[in-house]
C-alpha cells in the first residue's frame, strides 16, 4: 500500500497524524505528509481509517498490484 497526501487538499487538521504518527507527519508548514513510500502491513488498517477520517479527503491510498 502506498499512501500519499494531496498538498492542495490537506488543511492540516492532524487527524491522520494523531491516528498513525508512524506513517503521517506534519511539516513545518503545518500540512501532513506521508513518510516513506511503502506502508508497512501492520499499519494498513489504521492508515485506511485515517484516509476515511480525513475531513478534507486528502489522503489517497493505492494498493500495489
Ligand atoms: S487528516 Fe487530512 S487534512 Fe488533516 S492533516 Fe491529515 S491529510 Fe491533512
Amino acid at each position: 500500500m502506498i499512501a500519499t497526501v494531496d498538498d492542495d487538499a490537506c488543511a492540516g487538521h492532524g487527524v491522520c497524524v494523531a491516528l498513525c504518527p508512524e506513517v503521517f507527519t506534519l511539516t513545518d508548514d503545518g500540512y501532513a505528509q506521508a513518510v516513506g513510500t511503502e506502508v508497512p502491513a501492520q499499519f494498513h488498517e489504521v492508515v485506511t481509517e485515517a484516509a476515511a477520517s480525513c475531513p478534507e479527503r486528502a489522503i489517497h491510498l493505492k494498493e500495489e498490484s
